[in-house]
């Protein structure tokens, strides 16, 4: 069976590197060349940790889709160049595997409209954990007996976009089943603004940022006399590996636009 040939963008970075290690050590996978905005013309084992990972590094996607045959993009990097890159390997008919997060609703439409008409796979996935996946699913369950619900998501501080993708994957779950109601005192205001944290269809999404966290998320259901929680935390970035895997092996057999891993999972 041909091998997939990968390009990893983002492989500095710290799921780029994980994602190097999972595609280098998977047998049916090659790793074909990755996109580095800082260390363009060198071999990726000239980058410190990368000892004998002989592979062009490109700063340019352009160029790269011109001189690499690849069949899948990973895309790690972040929300404005993770767009520019995804958008452009549709164009050239590799099939991207996102794992940034920060995209727009226009951007996931104009990313869906492009595998329409190319035909071809794409699966963007706010976030690869499975447990993740099951937290959002069992929300989604409880949401239809529990109107009032809170979104805490906790990240490390360098991350960039707030609230998290995967807290807006779960609110958009949770809206499909949830009655819609504004939740809070219909008087209640804010003595600090943010207070009561993000506004999605009436429920509050909270983003906690400090050094230290991975990715954590906490979905919190209030009734009377009563509460449900639902956590999920992710204790270092190998727990995502497994569900790259799966949407690498799923995006080679599908010619349509995913937005969410529980879309693939049996
Ligand atoms: P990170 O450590 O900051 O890595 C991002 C990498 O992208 C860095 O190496 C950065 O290089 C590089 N980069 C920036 N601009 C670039 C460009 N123009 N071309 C190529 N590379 C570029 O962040 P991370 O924690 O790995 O996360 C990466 C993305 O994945 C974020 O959007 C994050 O929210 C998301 N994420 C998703 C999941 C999931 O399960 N889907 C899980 C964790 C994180 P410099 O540092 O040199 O600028």
């Amino acid at each position: 069976m041909a091998k997939v040939k990968v390009i990893i963008a983002g492989p500095r970075g710290r799921m780029g590197k994980e994602a190097v290690n999972l595609v280098t050590t998977t047998e049916n996978y090659e790793l074909a060349a990755v996109l580095d905005y800082k260390h363009g013309g060198k071999q990726l084992s000239d980058i410190e940790g990368f000892t004998g990972i002989s592979v062009p590094v490109y700063e340019d996607i352009e160029s790269c889709l011109t001189d690499v045959q690849a069949n899948v993009l990973i895309d790690l990097t972040t929300p404005e160049v993770g767009m520019h890159h995804t958008r452009t390997a549709l164009q050239h008919g590799v099939r991207p595997v996102v794992g940034t997060t920060g995209f727009t609703k226009e951007d996931l439409q104009e990313l869906e409209t492009i595998c329409q008409e190319k035909q071809i796979g794409c699966i963007i996935a706010p976030n690869f954990a499975v447990g993740a996946v099951l937290m959002m699913k069992f929300s989604q369950m409880a949401a239809k007996y529990f109107g009032d619900v809170e979104i805490l998501e906790l990240h490390h501080d360098q991350k960039l976009d707030a609230p998290s993708g995967t807290a807006v994957k779960t609110a958009e779950m949770i809206a499909e089943v949830r009655e819609k109601k504004q939740q809070g005192h219909p008087n209640e205001k804010e003595t600090i603004s943010g207070a009561r944290g993000a506004n999605m269809e009436g429920m509050h999404i909270h983003s906690v940022r400090l050094p230290g966290l991975i990715a954590h998320q906490q979905v919190m259901f209030g009734s009377e006399g009563q509460a449900l929680t639902i956590r999920h935390d992710s204790y270092n970035r190998a727990s995502f590996m497994s569900g790259v895997k799966l949407s690498v092996d799923t995006v080679m057999k599908i010619d349509t636009f995913v937005y969410g891993l529980e879309n693939i999972l049996e």
